[in-house]
């Protein structure tokens, strides 16, 4: 006798179709099992998953549905936990997408392709090369007590005593974490060293470690690998990331899902890995942006991460040397009128070793001859550093050659056609390319317009400071002998695949000289001859609509202030103490006067002071609506309609919707893009109004057939 289960698929975002389907089975599955299921004339991987609450209201009785069995099961994987599943049902609902979406974007692509007996020998493949384990299968995970053969636990480094504090509260206490870490202050250790005695104490253990950056990836993978194999035998540490192949992440995925993995490190995606066994997520560089999911289900991992350590009662330690005000703030000691906040902050102040913090230098841009775009003082000091053998790091947050191309003549610019926004001068291949949309065409010889062939370039990218400093820094010589070697990395120079990890090589090895960079050079690279950082044209920041751009700004400085002096031998040579350059109209500001004393925690008091008077986060929650339209009118009325619609809906009048507006690039490949600002004090009404409001702004489509696209940002980093 069959029997009726309930199977979660892909579908698509707001077809309506969130919940379970409905078909036939030869017997019954746990909840969790992966499933091959028909749809349509397609055949599809799916989970089981517990029947939707209203079932009986789906079943249309004026059409008998006639069910469908499903094609197959995939038996050679354990079902996953109902952890995993509560964690899927969290991310949907909290980020206002279907379960199908977020469960199944969870799971590596290639294991959507592949059919049970494919999914058996694929699994009879990797136990083989495991040493004869059998996974997957098998639930028995190796535990560490049976390796026999294999060396003893890791020594690791001497701990400063800053570190072995704080492993012991992270031993002692609940957590959640917060660990203000100087840059260099050896966070990257505690991470290790917390890992391994969690393992040491439960050898079932896994543990999530996750990076921002894909390029941050294999330098974390190194050191963890060289710590653990040796101990827990080769496979013990996985990486998961979207640059891998379809069936490295494969490989990856299973051996964290049978356990044989015992440590995964990833990017944000890894939040959502199924880990049966794990204890411990690290969140390193917790402040940082890419943690945000930007399409789809638009979920924060670093939350998440909060989240799901607290659901399968796993330790969560967040990592920074510049906290994102929403953790500084949930991490607060307990004031005369206030509770502590619920994250634990754990304080290493010091960096490792004997070198120090850079010095902070500001040079006031006012009083520079015009169009300077290095000022004397600060070649000066390059050329020193230059010739005593000592690497400098020049960071400006802006790729290409020139931001526009302009004709003085008729005051042509080089916008792109398709957008609101200027087509970026790339000298080295002469092309003019939009950063938004990507067209490419070859630069014009003379002004489109009125033929004029003096067309100029205006303002700077890292290609011209690249040249700029080759032609400034002639002459200097190097202690070695010969002239200086500049890099340049950005995502222009990196975009073939490895190139990247070659030219880090480089300037590790010392091969290079100077280093010019976007912010892809600013984060989490253990230089060990940087003695000199100088950011170029950061002002912009200062004075930016977006209230989060000053925090980012301090954060991308004090990063790349970190990337300097890590070696006390490289810097502190004849008493030159390493330094940090910024070149700024305003050296009065007060972000750079913490900055100077590398003062994070006034800096955070001054921002979230002026985020308390004003009602922003972390003292309020918001959500954005965005459409997409041809037309700017068509995208707003639409928004204009559904925040009329919103006006009756449950906590809507706890809630302040804000009139639509066009997005800071209003265009992009033709599409006009508008959103509307949905804002209040309690996230629980914010919650309930959204899932509210989600059939009214599906259906509401139908009247505007002009729009193209719609998606609800929840806890919006851009606004
Ligand atoms: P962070 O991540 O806080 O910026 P890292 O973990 O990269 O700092 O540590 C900075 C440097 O100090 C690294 O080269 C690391 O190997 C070294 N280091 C960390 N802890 C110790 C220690 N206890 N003893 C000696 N060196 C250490
Ligand atoms: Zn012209
Ligand atoms: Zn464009």
């Amino acid at each position: 006798m069959p029997v009726h289960l309930s199977v979660l698929v892909q579908t698509p975002a707001h077809s309506g179709i969130g919940g379970p389907l409905t078909y036939l089975s030869e017997e019954a599955l746990a909840l969790g099992t992966l499933v091959r299921v028909p749809l349509g004339q397609r055949e599809l991987l799916g989970i089981v998953w517990p029947p939707p609450p209203d079932t009986a209201e789906q079943t249309n009785p004026g059409k008998p549905v006639r069910l469908r069995n499903i094609a197959g099961v995939l038996a050679g994987l354990q079902p996953l936990k109902p952890s995993w599943q509560t964690l899927v049902r969290f991310t949907a609902s909290y980020y206002q997408r279907s379960e199908g979406e977020v469960a199944l974007a969870a799971l590596p692509p290639s294991l959507r392709e592949l059919s049970p007996v494919q999914l058996t020998r694929r699994l009879q493949r990797q136990s083989g090369s495991a040493k004869g384990k059998v996974q997957g299968i098998d639930p028995s995970i190796p535990d560490v007590s049976s390796q026999t053969g294999l060396a003893a636990a890791p020594q690791g480094l001497a701990l400063t005593t800053e570190q072995e504090a704080v492993l012991g509260q992270i031993e002692n206490q609940k957590g959640p974490f917060l660990l203000f870490g100087s840059t260099g202050s050896g966070k990257t250790e505690v991470y290790l060293q917390a890992v391994q005695r969690l393992l040491q104490a439960e050898p079932m253990a896994q543990a999530l470690v996750m990076v921002p950056e894909i390029n941050l990836t294999p330098q974390l993978e190194q050191r963890f690998r060289q710590r653990f194999e040796p101990w827990l035998g080769q496979g013990c540490v996985v990486a998961m990331h979207s640059a891998m192949t379809p069936a490295q992440r494969l490989a990856s995925w299973l051996a964290a899902h049978s356990g044989q993995a015992r440590m995964v490190l990833g990017t944000r995606m890894a939040v959502l890995a199924s880990l049966p066994h794990l204890r411990l997520i690290v969140v390193d560089e917790e402040h940082d942006p890419s943690y945000k999911q930007q399409e789809g289900a638009r979920y924060s991992a670093r939350d998440l991460a909060i989240y799901r350590g607290q659901l399968e009662g796993a330790k969560v330690l967040l990592g920074s040397a510049t906290p994102s005000l929403e953790s500084w703030h949930h991490s607060r000691p307990a004031s005369e009128d206030k509770p502590a906040g619920r994250y634990v902050r754990l304080h290493m102040p010091a960096r490792v070793g004997e070198s120090a913090l850079p010095w902070v230098r500001r040079v006031d841009m006012n009083r520079q001859p015009r169009r300077t775009i290095f000022s004397a003082v600060l070649l000066d000091a390059m050329r020193e550093r230059i010739a005593m053998g000592q690497q400098v790091l020049v960071l400006l947050n802006r790729r290409g050659y020139a931001p526009v191309l302009h004709c003085p003549s008729c005051h042509w610019k080089s916008q792109c056609p398709h957008c609101s926004a200027f087509q970026v001068f790339h000298k080295l291949d002469r092309s003019l390319r939009c950063h938004h949309c990507s067209f490419a065409q070859a630069v014009p010889r003379a002004c489109p317009e009125c033929g004029d062939t003096d067309v100029r370039a205006m303002g700077r990218g890292t290609e011209q400071l690249e040249e700029l400093l080759a032609a400034q820094l002639e002459g200097v010589v190097r202690p070695g002998g010969g002239a200086a070697r500049i890099a340049r990395i950005d995502a222009d120079s990196t975009r073939a695949k490895g190139t990247l990890e070659a030219q880090l090589a480089q300037v590790h090895a010392g091969e290079v000289d100077v280093l010019v960079g976007t912010q892809m050079i600013a984060k989490g690279h253990d230089f060990r001859r940087v003695s000199l950082v100088a950011a170029i044209d950061t002002d912009g920041a200062l004075f930016s609509s977006d209230f989060r751009a000053p925090e980012r700004l301090f954060s991308l400085l004090m990063q790349a202030a970190g990337r300097a002096g890590r070696d006390a031998q490289w810097s502190s040579q004849e008493g030159h103490a390493c330094e940090m350059w910024v070149q700024t109209f305003f050296p009065q500001h007060p972000l750079f006067d913490a900055l100077k004393r590398h003062d994070y925690p006034q800096f955070a008091q001054d921002q979230l002071q002026e985020r308390a008077q004003a009602g922003m986060p972390p003292f309020s929650f918001q959500a954005l609506l965005r459409a997409e339209a041809r037309t700017q009118e068509a995208a707003q009325a639409y928004l204009t309609a559904v925040a009329q619609l919103a006006a009756d809906l449950p906590s809507a009048h706890q809630l302040t919707l804000y009139p639509p507006v066009p997005l800071g690039i209003q265009r992009v490949a033709q599409i006009e893009r508008a959103q509307l600002l949905v804002e209040g004090t309690s996230r629980t009404a914010l919650q309930a109004f959204l899932t509210a409001w989600q059939p009214l702004l599906r259906s509401a489509r139908q009247h505007h057939r002009q729009v193209l696209r719609w998606a609800i940002d929840v806890d919006p980093l851009v606004i």
